[in-house]
């Protein structure tokens, strides 16, 4: 079957993710675009996915738990899971990595846990904008402990793109799915980087706003809807990008 998904959207929890961007509101504009599966993906962060997967199930969406991960060098990581338990477990060891610095709410805005109906849970005081004291390769073998899969997120960026802060693309990486954009412009991105062409590169919302979700995502042909299905489809070239809101 194919299926509609956009593996890129942050919540409330991400500094710069706004209040509007609880699991409610997300999960009530998705179902108003007719996505089938989306990933929550907040920096360094998990809780709201919860929430947002609980109301996804209910309405026959799919929520895939997920993370925007933010290296040591300063590279955005995309990283998916399936299972709530292996998530958890990730992350009971990802938090440690990240630097013992205080929120400023005045000058980034709050990290906020919100339930499925609308309740604050909690206030995140860890600056989760951060770097984790973690290279790309430990955090790959740990993402892989965990049954997850890993997706550089928006390449081609100058911000926390991989190509530009990283300059290459590690042994772990090679030959994998890589995620340009909503506006990324594909001829000028094989322009820099010819050998792109014979990679698989996926596009998503990276949605901080409601009226952003879906501004870009991915068709894949799967049989089911598991984190699985869809980055094998990737992995073998079945999946078509559409830009442009649904
Ligand atoms: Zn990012
Ligand atoms: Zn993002």
């Amino acid at each position: 079957m194919k299926i509609s998904a956009d593996l890129h959207i942050h919540t409330a929890l991400s500094t710069c993710g706004s209040l509007e961007m609880s699991p409610s509101a997300i999960i009530r504009r998705v179902k108003e675009l007719s996505l089938d599966v989306i990933a929550i993906t907040d920096h360094n962060s998990i809780e709201n996915s919860f929430f947002v997967a609980e109301l996804g199930e209910k309405d026959g969406i799919k929520v895939i738990y997920g993370m925007e991960a933010q290296t040591m060098e300063e590279v955005h990581i995309l990283c998916y899971f399936e299972h709530r338990g292996d998530i958890e477990g990730f992350y009971s060891e990802i938090y440690d990595y990240l630097p013992m610095m205080k929120n400023d709410p005045e000058y980034f805005g709050d990290q906020v846990v919100v339930d499925s109906e609308n309740n604050i849970v909690r206030f995140e005081e860890k600056l989760l904008l951060n770097s984790l004291d973690i290279d790309i390769e430990t955090l790959f073998e740990k993402v892989k402990h965990y049954n997850g899969y890993m997706i550089p997120a928006h390449i081609e960026r100058e911000q926390f793109g991989i190509l530009v802060n990283l300059g290459f693309i590690p042994e772990s990486l090679k030959n994998s799915v890589f995620e340009i954009s909503y506006n990324a412009e594909l001829k000028e991105i094989f322009e820099f980087y010819p050998f792109l062409r014979n990679n698989n590169l996926i596009s998503n919302s990276d949605a901080h706003y409601l009226e952003d979700i879906a501004r870009a995502y991915t068709v894949y042909d799967v049989t089911e809807k598991s984190i699985n299905d869809i980055y094998n489809a990737a992995l073998k070239g079945e999946y078509r990008v559409i830009r442009g809101k649904k």
